[in-house]
């Protein structure tokens, strides 16, 4: 049974554009949790014209922007020309790789009628190996996971493998993602890979794990001993786990670049620059 190394409160932060998240990861406490370098949460909050979420366009490389939408909708455009439309339950696994600009918003449609938004962004680092690759885009349809069925617990493998069950998502570097849902005084053992980091992030209700009770907007750092995450609700509960295959690889980062060496990370500014990351207009 794997035991709490420290539970992380998410602080507000503020990620452009007027727009502020909570975000638990980096903390004063840790850098990363690798291969997890950022977790940002954003809402549940109500968006409408007047109080918009959009986030203009910005630059990335060096490692994976994901999102996971819970509520409302997301328009993404980026520098390759794709645009991509999200709605509830459905993740977007974006490779920035060697380095991309895109703009995150809420569809115009859907800000007039307003609406309910809550999402999830996490950063997924790279290893050196694939910092410089090709950008990619995957836009996943929340159907189209695996649900699996652990204890009481009912998880959606949004990336890599449990059981057997494999998630489509197309990984550059191993990890285990899950959306859980566990109802009040249910009971789920979660197994983690050997050698993977292992955290919980809690969305809704009440978990106790390990003898701590851990109420919403927390994240769970689990010790490296032991390959079983062991949850209780005690309310109706809702948590996101985040495991992955440590990067051991060094990390200079600025703003949007996460690279290996300063040569690299001035080389990413300069790239960005003159342009070799294309344009996106506003
Ligand atoms: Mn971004």
């Amino acid at each position: 049974m794997k035991k709490v190394r420290k539970i992380l409160a998410a602080t507000e932060k503020h990620i452009g554009g007027g727009n502020y998240v909570k975000s638990p990861l980096p903390s004063e406490f840790v850098d990363q949790i690798s291969p997890f370098i950022m977790l940002d949460h954003f809402g549940p909050a109500q968006v409408t014209t007047k109080k918009p979420f959009y986030v203009p366009p910005h630059p990335h490389k060096g490692f994976e922007p994901v999102t996971l939408l819970f509520k409302g909708e997301v328009l993404h455009r980026d520098s390759m020309g794709n645009v991509g439309n999200l709605k509830a339950g459905d993740v977007q696994w974006m490779t920035a790789g060697k380095g991309v600009i895109h703009s995150e918003g809420v569809p115009a449609d859907f800000l007039e009628k307003g609406g309910e938004m809550e999402l999830i962004q996490l950063w997924v680092n790279l290893p050196r190996s694939a910092k410089q690759h090709e950008p990619r885009y995957q836009d996943l349809r929340g159907e189209n996971f695996p649900l699996i069925k652990e204890g009481d617990a009912g998880l959606k493998l949004i990336a890599g493998d449990y059981k057997g069950q494999k998630s489509g998502t197309e990984l550059l570097t191993p990890v285990l993602v899950m959306h859980g849902r566990l109802d009040k005084d249910g009971k789920t053992d979660i197994e983690i890979p050997t050698g993977y980091n292992a955290s919980v992030y809690t969305l809704k209700g009440k978990l106790m794990t390990d003898g701590f009770e851990v109420t919403p907007q927390h994240l769970i750092w689990y010790q490296e001993e032991g390959t079983t995450l062991s949850l209780v609700a005690t309310e109706d509960s809702e948590f996101v786990v985040l495991s992955g295959q440590p990067i051991l690889e060094p990390i200079v980062n600025y703003g949007p670049f996460v690279m290996n060496t300063r040569a690299e990370l001035v080389e990413a500014i300069e790239e960005y620059q003159s342009g070799k990351m294309g344009v996106l207009e506003g």
